[in-house]
């Protein structure tokens, strides 16, 4: 498995970047629970190791063109053709059949608008062309064959469907087996959610993934359901998720995350009660399931947890760009 299940450390940079004056402000609250206005923004935060380029050409473009939304879409679009990526994109592992198919989602916070696509063949930019569900049709979700034919008429390219290299050697290792064990083992999945700031408090946010490794053909996780995968208010805050899609649907995760925070939680409290509702509603088998949210406020506080250790996610203010180890419900120790 690649690198990225190396449930990884804190980067050189990280560390350094842990020791700047007012730099982990996270703990700061009031009496209330409120959380104090002390985040920084911009901020874009991004789900594992991978969102460290996201988040770069994300920043990047938010220079350019002063739009949160764009950044989150153009960050997310590096993810989706990285060629070492196994769970994002058309490189990802494919279904049981064999076929990849990709779930997305996008939302804007200023409109309120959002557009998602699922169960989706051979498009490169699934996030593209949710924006485009967004923006060009009067819906918010299309799926599978509709979802294509949509691609088509707007002209987006079909890929041919070649399975990567890799994904195919660990496809033919699977079918060897054929064991479907429909659970996150902390070994199979990792999805992209990203969710940003700009410096007015305008919020945006993107979730893309290629799904469960080996997932039945038809299967759709939490990323393309707005609310579950992605959810974001401009008067509160944005909140995406990665993990095991069926325990993040049950609790509609995201949304709950950006509730939590509307109640007066911070990035971070919520994110704790949020993963704490989702182990309540899914404790069978919780201890092969990951899953985990990140969140960020219209202040620019960020926060993340996981079910379980491992979880890291991408955080990119004007300081830098770090990667921050995830707090878990579950220690190793
Ligand atoms: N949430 C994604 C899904 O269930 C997978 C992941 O995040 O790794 O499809």
């Amino acid at each position: 498995m690649t690198s990225r299940r190396n449930f990884l450390k804190k980067s050189g940079l990280f560390g350094s970047a842990l020791m700047m004056p007012g730099f982990n402000r996270l703990e700061q609250l009031t009496k209330t629970g409120k959380s104090a206005s002390n985040g920084r923004k911009p901020l874009i935060i991004s789900t594992w190791r991978h969102g460290l380029a996201a988040n770069e050409r994300a920043w990047e473009v938010l220079h350019q063109t002063g739009s949160i939304l764009d950044a989150v879409e153009e960050g997310v679009k590096i993810t989706e053709v990285d060629l070492d990526n196994r769970s994002v994109g058309l490189n990802g592992y494919p279904d049981r059949e064999g076929i990849v198919t990709l779930d997305a989602s996008i939302m804007d916070g200023k409109s309120g608008d959002c557009g998602s696509v699922c169960f989706l063949r051979q498009v490169k930019h699934p996030i593209t062309l949710a924006r485009m569900v967004m923006e060009e049709t009067p819906h918010v979700m299309l799926a599978g064959e509709g979802a294509r034919q949509f691609a088509m008429e707007m002209g987006v390219p079909l890929e041919e469907e070649i399975l990567h290299p890799d994904a195919e050697k660990e496809y033919l290792k699977w079918l060897e087996e054929r064991e479907y064990r429909p659970v996150i083992n902390i070994e199979n999945h990792d999805t992209i959610g990203m969710v940003g700031v700009d410096s007015e408090g305008n919020l945006a946010g993107t979730c893309t993934t290629s799904g469960l490794a080996f997932k039945m053909h038809g299967r759709v996780g939490d990323s393309p359901i707005i609310g579950a995968g992605l959810y974001v208010d401009n008067e509160v805050g944005a909140a995406t998720a990665t993990g095991l899609g069926e325990t993040i649907i049950k609790v509609c995760g995201s949304f709950l995350v950006v509730e939590l925070m509307r109640q007066g939680r911070s990035p971070q409290q919520a994110c704790e009660e949020a993963v704490n509702r989702l182990i309540e509603k899914n404790s069978e088998n919780i201890e092969d399931m990951q899953a985990g949210f990140i969140a960020v406020n219209k202040e620019g506080e960020y926060g993340g947890y996981a079910v379980h250790p491992g979880f890291d996610f991408a955080v990119h203010h004007q300081d830098g760009n770090i990667l921050e180890d995830s707090k878990s419900h579950f220690t190793n120790s």
